[in-house]
């Protein structure tokens, strides 16, 4: 198998987001802002952002002062049908590089812009659209099942894209005399065939940010906080590891809820437990605390910090919005690829 392709430095001296090679590994953290500092910003942000006619998307592992000036916030899938719907003529998306691409598939005709050309994401950059075209060779016939964490290159040789939540029921609705080639996530991969009892060729690929996520620690967790909740978000890489152990029998699954953003922000409001274990990126407690401060929120990991995502900050923001930078661009024959199957999979989740 070829190895992902390796990390090129930032080039700031381009508006196009698209012209870098996205790296493999995230950068250092930012430094958070000074309460002041935000408000300044943020002022300055929505200013802009009413001048120039343009909408703030933000995912949930934003850092909060990113989410609190976004006009909307939620998971990659969620946002790329809001970018689908909106009138403004700019969309600026504040998460990684193959979510903004995804909106410029969904709405060609506008400007999409990322703050930070470094957002991109372990986990995209390690299927190309070469190495998908040869196992497709390898495998003729074969129907290709793509995790969203693609680029819209790979997308354009793939036939589903799906989410977590609907990759079993899309598995499923695929004739049985079919092979299929499922990628980039193997824990995803793996879960799935579990799920289906259908043996499928899985692609080794993995985001390093649930590399800290084990079976172990989870029930130990569980074990340790006989009155907590352990809750798995689906729609991002770095829990799908998790989502595997529970198919496994490894972790308690009367506790264990797999759940959307919005899921666990209901589940939160609902359930009796005064602390929840939360197995995904740390961005998502922002939402969390603010729609539930009473309870008590815990990381199932430390190390559950996407660096990708955190790359864009206000001041990013603020400047990309000000210089209309940095622009998406596709090549529109790969676009017109790319948007069947992401339709395919905004239709069977709808
Ligand atoms: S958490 Fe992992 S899968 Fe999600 S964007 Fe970051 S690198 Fe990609």
């Amino acid at each position: 198998m070829t190895p992902p392709p390796t990390v090129t430095p930032e080039r700031e001296d381009s508006k196009r987001a698209e012209a870098f090679m996205l790296p493999v590994m995230p950068p250092p953290l930012p430094e958070a802002p000074s309460a002041e500092r935000i408000a300044e910003l943020s002022a300055e942000i929505r200013g802009l952002a009413a001048q120039k006619n343009a909408v703030i998307l933000a995912h949930n592992y934003q850092v909060p002062e990113v989410q609190d000036v976004a006009d909307y916030t939620g998971d990659s899938l969620g946002l790329s049908i809001e970018a689908s719907k909106t009138d403004a003529e700019r969309i600026v998306f504040c998460g990684v590089h193959f979510m903004a691409e995804s909106a410029k598939v969904l709405s060609p005709e506008k400007t999409v812009l990322i703050p930070d050309t470094r957002a991109g994401c372990s986990l995209a950059s390690g299927i190309t659209a070469q190495q998908v075209r040869d196992w497709k060779a390898e495998n003729p016939g074969a129907v290709v099942v793509m995790y969203v964490n693609t680029t819209a290159e790979v997308k354009a040789e793939t036939d589903y894209c799906v989410t977590s939540s609907n990759a079993v029921n899309v598995v499923n609705a695929i004739p049985q005399d079919k092979e299929i080639l499922f990628g980039p996530d193997m824990f995803l991969g793996s879960y799935v065939e579990k799920m289906t009892k259908r043996p499928m060729k899985v692609w080794m690929g993995e985001c390093h940010v649930h590399a800290g996520i084990r079976p172990a620690d989870l029930q130990k967790m569980l074990d340790d906080s006989p009155e907590a909740d352990l809750m798995i978000h689906p729609e991002c890489g770095c829990s799908t590891s998790a989502m595997e152990y529970l198919a496994c029998g490894d972790i308690d699954p009367d506790r264990t809820f797999i759940l959307s953003t919005g899921g666990m922000i209901e589940h939160v409001k609902k359930s009796k437990a005064k602390k929840f274990i939360v197995a995904t990126e740390e961005g998502i407690f922002h939402p969390l605390r603010l729609a539930a401060p009473d309870r008590e929120f815990v990381p199932a990991s430390d190390g559950a910090v996407c660096g990708f995502m955190k790359t864009i900050t206000l001041e990013r923001l603020r400047d990309s919005l000000r210089d209309d930078k940095f622009t998406v661009e596709i090549d529109p024959a790969i676009a017109e690829r790319a948007r069947v199957p992401i339709e395919r999979m905004i239709s069977i989740t709808a």
